[in-house]
């Protein structure tokens, strides 16, 4: 791939089939499968009871300093695979009965992956599971490929944004975003056993001592988004070892939830989920290179 232009950084890199492409994420044209499988711990109307079939992708646009799965996302991991593969990947998984394909860090191999939708296309949802850092342009190349959009809504403010992710356009690009998906797929819809089919559901990471940051987030999905839009408001929190900064090496507080929750609340922001304070636990973070 040549003057690669996927996510909001433009590099403009070069990307070979496979290695090491020039650009910020570092990441060749052809994705690393982490892991591909069943998992149980997304919200409950994406998991249900058959699971969400997930497939992790290797490396990230964003790189966020806090990252989670920090394993996958900075570094190349997993198989590569082409499109032939990846759809069989789909496919397999959609034989496993889960409740949809997930995939997880999709952005640097989108032309892969619509290609591999083309030449299979599940009968389940497919969901694209994004750090919210896309490029509109790069998102209307999806209209139709997707049927539900999970992004994070990480920051409200400029500073925390260059801080921890060297992304300071990151609010207002990523609110861009979920307009675009909201325009693409709607609010949620859901079928009669409970899980959506449809729609997009944003999720927010409450980081420690950044409270100013997460109302922020919240007031620019009230005043910019459907009230009735689905929020998933995420307390598990953990730091993993790779911070930087001092105030992300401790979990979130009581006190830090509560005053968020409740904002959320106050704003009438009431479709969704809110993680209970106490799931701050590295179990939430999968096993890699299960194929
Ligand atoms: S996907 Fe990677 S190479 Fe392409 S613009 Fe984004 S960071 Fe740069």
């Amino acid at each position: 791939m040549d003057n690669c232009t996927l996510c909001p950084r433009m590099c403009g890199a070069e990307r070979p089939l496979t290695g090491k492409g020039n650009g910020f994420c570092g990441l060749p044209a052809l994705p690393g499968i982490c892991r591909a499988d069943k998992h149980m711990w997304e919200e409950p109307d994406i998991s249900g009871e058959k699971g969400s079939g997930t497939v992790f992708f290797s490396g990230c646009v964003l790189r966020c300093e806090f990252c989670q799965n920090s394993v996958i996302s900075r570094q190349s991991c997993g198989k590569t695979v082409d499109a032939q593969e990846l759809a069989e990947i789909f496919k397999r998984l959609e034989s496993k009965g889960v409740h949809n394909i997930n995939l997880v860090s999709p952005t640097p191999y989108y032309p892969v992956i619509t290609e591999a939708l083309d030449i299979y296309r599940p009968a389940i949802p497919i969901i694209c599971n994004t750090s919210g850092y896309e490029r509109v342009e790069t998102l209307k190349m999806l209209e139709g490929y997707i049927d539900i959009y999970l992004p994070d809504f990480k920051y409200s403010s400029a500073e925390a944004a260059k801080k921890y992710s060297a992304a300071p356009d990151y609010s207002d690009v990523a609110l861009a975003a979920i307009k675009e998906m909201v325009r693409q797929v709607g609010i949620p819809v859901h079928g009669d056993d409970g899980i959506m089919k449809k729609g997009v559901m944003i999720r927010h990471l409450i980081l420690p001592d950044n409270v100013e940051n997460s109302l922020g987030v919240l007031d620019m999905i009230a005043d910019e988004l459907p009230l009735d839009i689905y929020v998933s408001l995420m307390a598990q929190y953990f730091p993993t070892g790779n911070e930087k900064h001092s105030e992300l090496k401790r979990k979130i507080t009581k006190e830090e939830y509560d005053t968020v929750s409740s904002y959320m609340m106050l704003l009438g922001l009431e479709n969704g989920y809110m993680q209970e304070h106490e799931s701050a636990d590295s179990s939430y973070v999968p096993d890699w290179n299960m194929l």
